[in-house]
């Protein structure tokens, strides 16, 4: 049995003239040969929606019953779609999480899959030409529905790619592939013909929401090939795969940014063993992720302290802050939710220096300050103040080559 998975993210399916589209695509495979096991996200907006409605009901809503509203745009999805194929006359059914069983663990509105049912989808492939999933859904142990973060239908897409040892997994969304940097933002981004997990990997963590970072994870531990394309066009678009040596002669391939980013500064602390702990295990404990962080030097045994996390995290930051001040005997917190981060990705950096001077020597150049810095063997990241974000996009991608002009040579 030759199988392929493909997932369609939320403007593949809004309404019933794209999801004949996406049910075109699905005849043409399955005239190939192919049986299909179709993941399917929520409508576009609709979880927006059922997360704005959960909030009027509850200031601080309970994330398992987020899970339990939120779970429903899926639902219709693949309740709609199914109606609609089955009219056409493929032999397809629909599948929620719990029926799989998709099992997760119980780390409601952003778990993670333990395990999927796989011998029970191929049983049911006997009898259906197409099996229609509900992504981003999945159930626990003890019976309860989870969801697996934002963006998580990706990874439901090739958690059963891999589980069904499928011959590709095909990720549909609105633009033709991974491109240089998001081509809504930057008009002159081009179209990457493949990208290895790593810097997929990097662009994902980095903030390029067309593949959610859980998906690539999966898709490098179990070597799936994962296809992203439009479902508006033929275009063959960009294979994420393995890393080959052809990859690592391109120095740059990308530039990602994310909005999504609010800075914290604990100021004048004890600069004492164990503050970094005080600070960060409780802020850990409360399932809130910490990006960049900085200590300054210290000065007459205090420093600062400076890092970044979501913006939905904050008021819960502050107030778990709040709390620890008498401890760590911080006089200050301040916060900005004003900035953003911007990252050149290429596995060529891992040979290559000068790519983090250049990136510097660019933002200077437009007057850009940079508020904070990370790297990692592939990537150079800098926090820069919201308002320059698309200017400091632009910049760098001109200038690193990866739109028509020649780059800069990297010193
Ligand atoms: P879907 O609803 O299909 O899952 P998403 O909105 O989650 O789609 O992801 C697709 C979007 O990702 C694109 O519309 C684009 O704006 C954005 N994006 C950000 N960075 C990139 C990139 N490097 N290449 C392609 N798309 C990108
Ligand atoms: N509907 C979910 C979201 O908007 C999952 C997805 O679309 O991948 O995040
Ligand atoms: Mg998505």
């Amino acid at each position: 049995m030759r199988i392929i998975v493909q997932k369609y993210g939320g403007t593949s399916v809004k309404g019933l003239e794209r999801m004949r589209m996406v049910l075109a695509r699905i005849q043409k495979a399955h005239a190939l040969g192919y049986k299909l096991v179709v993941a399917l996200s929520a409508m576009s907006g609709e979880t927006n929606k059922l997360l704005a409605q959960a909030r009027e009901f509850s200031a601080d809503p309970d994330p398992a019953e987020l899970d339990v509203l939120v779970t429903t745009g899926e639902q219709a999805s693949v309740a709609l779609f199914t109606m609609l194929a089955k009219d056409a006359g493929l032999r397809v059914r629909s599948l929620l999480g719990h029926q799989i069983p998709i099992t997760t663990n119980s780390n409601f509105t952003r778990a993670r899959i333990m395990e999927i049912d796989a011998s029970h989808l191929r049983s049911l492939l006997e009898d259906y030409d197409v099996l229609v999933v509900a992504g981003f859904q999945g159930v626990d142990c003890h019976g309860r529905v989870t969801t697996l973060g934002r963006g998580g239908s990706d990874t439901t897409g090739v958690a059963l790619a891999a589980a069904l040892e499928a011959d590709v997994c095909e990720i549909y969304t609105d633009v033709n592939g991974v491109f240089t940097t998001d081509p809504n933002l930057c008009s002159a981004a081009r179209k990457l013909e493949r990208i290895s997990y790593d810097e997929m990997l990097e662009f994902s963590s980095q903030g390029a929401k067309v593949l959610q970072i859980r998906s690539v994870e999966l898709a490098k531990k179990f070597n799936v090939p994962v296809r992203v394309r439009s479902t508006f066009t033929d275009d063959p678009g960009t294979l994420v795969t393995s890393e080959d040596t052809e990859m690592e002669d391109v120095l740059v391939s990308g530039i990602a940014y994310d909005k999504d980013q609010c800075r914290i500064t604990v100021r004048n602390v004890k600069d004492t063993p164990g503050v970094a702990a005080a600070i960060f295990a409780p802020i850990a404990e409360a399932g809130i992720l910490v990006d960049m962080i900085i200590q300054n030097t210290g000065r007459d045994g205090h420093t600062d302290m400076t890092f970044t996390i979501s913006r939905v995290h904050l008021d819960k930051t502050l107030s778990i802050l709040d709390h620890l001040r008498p401890e760590i005997s911080a006089d200050e917190i301040q916060h900005d939710i004003h900035v953003c981060k911007v990252s050149v990705i290429g596995v060529g950096m891992r040979s290559h220096s000068g790519v983090a001077s250049t990136m510097f020597t660019l933002l200077k150049k437009e007057n850009i300050n940079i508020l904070m810095i990370a790297t990692s063997e592939i990537k150079i990241t800098c926090l820069i103040e919201e308002k320059y974000l698309e200017l400091a996009v632009r910049t760098l991608h001109d200038a690193f080559g990866l739109g028509e002009g020649p780059a800069v040579a990297c010193v």
